[in-house]
């Protein structure tokens, strides 16, 4: 028999992470001690008291069922008063906060909720790649919003012309952002609610990265802008606060319209989040936050030894103030991909090609400070050592 993909799947370009461990596998095979700062995925431990809170809630009979439905009413709590804590803002946790599967899980499904054959996403790029795969299985059109850095890699929403603006049915924004560790202030937030209520567009934006912030300057939430919540929702996730990538759990939270239609989406698709993890995160934002204090802590010492590092090399790169994210112009005369085979051949060093973000994020390479300082260090030693063409 033959089998054909769906052309929705077959659009779609292999996933960036699965290529790059892919490589990094084959060169492991061949004998490579390989010093993976690919996928942002980090290396410290699960807290304890989050780890044991789930551990307890798996033994209760009414966990180990279907858990259905938004999410426990005590974990929508829970996030509601994180936030009101965290950002001061107000958020109802009947109506406005929806559990998810990790937020990517919401990423992808808003799309099914909201976007229709001809319709358009603003997207930007280089950027989170779901955002505009989400778009690709949904029918939809991307338009892709380039982040520069002249503009200091945030959107510019004047060069979008009016045509795809009355066509868009959802913007993704996304700050601090990944993968060029940019933040902005609220300004941009202002902009964009003003936008989205001009042409009648739901903003989704995602705050994966918001408490992974260094030197203590908090970045805001898009939700403490006037008006935001008229218009849109903001993706929260605890795979990086708190270390959870693979407990998959994060929210969705905002406009309670919204949060419905991603709900319906997610009631005929999954049966909801595992009740044991949600009591791991009812543990991880109503615990002690010192975990996250310790978080932050190991990561900024990290970035300061690899970025700091990187300008004795005369490498070209900004001192990121969030995100572990390290967004570095490639040496000269060498394209993204080239650059991360170089690392890979000659340091077997494993990062992330910024072409593989967007076009925008050609001459850009990407590492994640997911390893110990010890191993950023040697990492160090074999950039030092690699052969550029000159
Ligand atoms: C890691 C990441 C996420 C998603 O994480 P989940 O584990 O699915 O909660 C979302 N957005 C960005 C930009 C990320 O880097």
């Amino acid at each position: 028999m033959q089998i054909d993909f769906s052309e929705k799947l077959k659009k779609l370009p292999p996933y960036l992470f699965i290529e790059i461990d892919k490589k990094k596998k084959q060169a492991k095979d061949q004998g490579v001690d390989v010093i993976d700062l690919g996928v942002g995925d980090p290396d410290i431990p699960t807290p304890d008291h989050i780890v044991e809170a789930a551990n307890k809630a798996m033994r209760i009979l009414d966990n180990q069922r279907y858990p259905f439905g938004v999410g426990l009413l005590e974990f929508r709590q829970a996030v509601a008063d994180w936030y009101k804590k965290r950002f001061k803002v107000t958020l109802d946790p009947a109506t406005e906060v929806v559990a998810l599967a990790g937020s990517k899980e919401g990423i992808y499904h808003i799309h099914d909720a909201f976007v229709d054959p001809n319709d358009d996403v603003l997207v930007p790029e280089p950027g989170y790649p779901v955002y505009a795969n989400g778009t690709v299985f949904a029918g939809g059109q991307n338009y892709f919003m380039p982040l520069k850095k002249e503009n200091n890699f945030l959107p510019d929403l004047q060069a979008i012309p009016a045509a795809v603006a009355k066509k868009a049915a959802l913007l993704f924004i996304n700050y601090p952002n990944n993968p060029t560790a940019a933040c902005t202030d609220k300004k941009l937030f202002e902009k964009v609610v003003k936008f989205a209520q001009r042409y009648n567009i739901i903003v989704c934006h995602d705050a994966a990265y918001s408490e992974m912030y260094y030197d203590g300057e908090k970045p805001a939430s898009f939700l403490e802008v006037d008006g935001a919540k008229e218009v849109g929702i903001e993706f929260h996730s605890l795979s990086k606060t708190y270390c959870m990538t693979g407990w998959r759990i994060g929210w969705a939270c905002g406009n309670a319209k919204v949060l419905q239609g991603l709900a319906k989406v997610k009631e005929n698709v999954d049966s909801g989040v595992f009740q044991a993890v949600q009591y791991a995160g009812i543990a991880a934002l109503t615990g002690d936050q010192e975990c996250v204090d310790k978080m932050r802590k190991v990561f900024q010492e990290r970035r300061d030894i690899f970025v700091g590092g990187l300008w004795k090399l005369n490498w070209k790169v900004d001192k990121p103030k969030a995100s572990f994210y390290v967004w570095a112009e490639v040496p000269p005369r060498y394209t993204s991909m080239l650059c991360s085979s170089k690392l890979l051949e000659q340091a077997g060093i494993v990062a992330t090609p910024g072409i593989g973000f967007g076009p925008s994020g050609e001459g850009y390479i990407r590492f994640a400070l997911t390893q110990d300082k010890k191993l950023l260090q040697e990492a160090l030693q074999r950039i030092e050592k690699i052969k550029w063409q000159k």
